[in-house]
């Protein structure tokens, strides 16, 4: 077959597998946008990640998503690594070149800040601090992303203090720590508010911080998306705050990977939430 006749084939590569929406997702946009081009969920070993990199492309394999737990693993994998997903520490798009070298990116922050612009069109990121819950690895991308944006002041707050210490260290003074046992002081005049624990999904504990020091009009988000409106969203909605579900980050990190692969920039709209939820 010619190199032209290809049809591209990508994936999504974690540990385990069958929980990722990512294949539902791309079969809808490949499907509706009637593009050639298959996207397949692989179960894949740390032990293996290498050898398996090295062989999708030969398969015809045009890049792959990459899950928990390799996102930080692949960067020592990848031959291009773009600034953003080394100063977050993690990839989790890959796109295979043409001449055999693997380029790394990371999409989850740019996924968080259009889920933002188009949830709350009024949301401005200089209006004030924003205040972040959690430190693991979806808070370094929202870190990351919120800095580029302009945000002068993120308040971070995490059960583990050590691991807030150390996204301060990474992304420096603009960064204040709050003890997990005050986190709520976050809130006082902040102007966007992020919950990137994974408290308050299906099967985990729920979010207890309080949340009274919300102010109506508050950008709040959680990155947390089954169930689609958390108890954190809903009380935040309760107060006057503008909420917008997590559900909107997913899709948007999965679209510049899907136009580097296929061709085309798919469309973040109502089907696509309802192909990823009717599932
Ligand atoms: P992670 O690296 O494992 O971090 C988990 C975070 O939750 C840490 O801050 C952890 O605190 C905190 N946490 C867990 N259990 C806790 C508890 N009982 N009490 C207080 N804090 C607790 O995971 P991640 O990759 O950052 O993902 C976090 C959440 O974001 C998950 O629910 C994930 O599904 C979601 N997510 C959504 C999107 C999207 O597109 N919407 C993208 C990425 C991630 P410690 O450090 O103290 O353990």
């Amino acid at each position: 077959m010619s190199e032209e006749a290809r049809i591209p084939i990508a994936g999504v590569i974690g540990q385990p597998i069958t929980h990722s929406k990512s294949p539902l997702l791309h079969a809808h946009w490949l499907k509706t946008l009637g593009l050639p081009g298959h996207y397949i969920p692989m179960r894949v070993e740390r032990n293996d990640l290498k050898s398996v990199l090295q062989t999708l492309p030969k398969a015809g394999f045009v890049g792959v998503n990459v899950t928990i737990p390799h996102k930080e693993y692949v960067l020592e994998l990848a031959d291009l690594v773009t600034d953003r997903a080394a100063l977050i520490g993690a990839a989790n798009t890959l796109i295979f070149r043409k001449d055999d070298k693997i380029h790394a990116d990371n999409t989850d922050g740019y996924g968080f800040i259009e889920n933002l612009r188009h949830g709350a069109p009024g949301w401005n990121p200089v209006a004030g601090p924003a205040a972040v819950f959690g430190a693991g690895g979806a808070a370094r991308a929202v870190v990351a992303s919120l800095l580029e944006v302009g945000v002068r002041e993120i308040r971070i707050s995490n059960r583990t203090r050590s691991r807030a210490d150390a996204l301060r260290a990474d992304f420096g003074s603009r960064l204040v720590v709050y003890d997990w046992v005050q986190a709520g002081n976050m809130l006082e005049g902040a102007a966007t508010v992020v919950n990137t624990t994974s408290l308050g999904m299906v099967g985990k504990p729920a979010f207890r911080v309080p949340l009274d020091g919300l102010s109506p009009g508050t950008v709040v988000t959680d990155l947390v998306y089954a169930p689609l409106i958390t108890p954190f969203l809903e009380t935040a909605a309760q107060m006057g705050c503008i909420t917008v579900d997590g559900l909107g980050m997913l899709l948007h990190q999965a679209t510049p990977g899907f136009e580097r692969w296929f061709g085309k920039r798919p469309p973040v709209d109502e089907a696509a939430r309802r192909a990823v939820l009717d599932s």
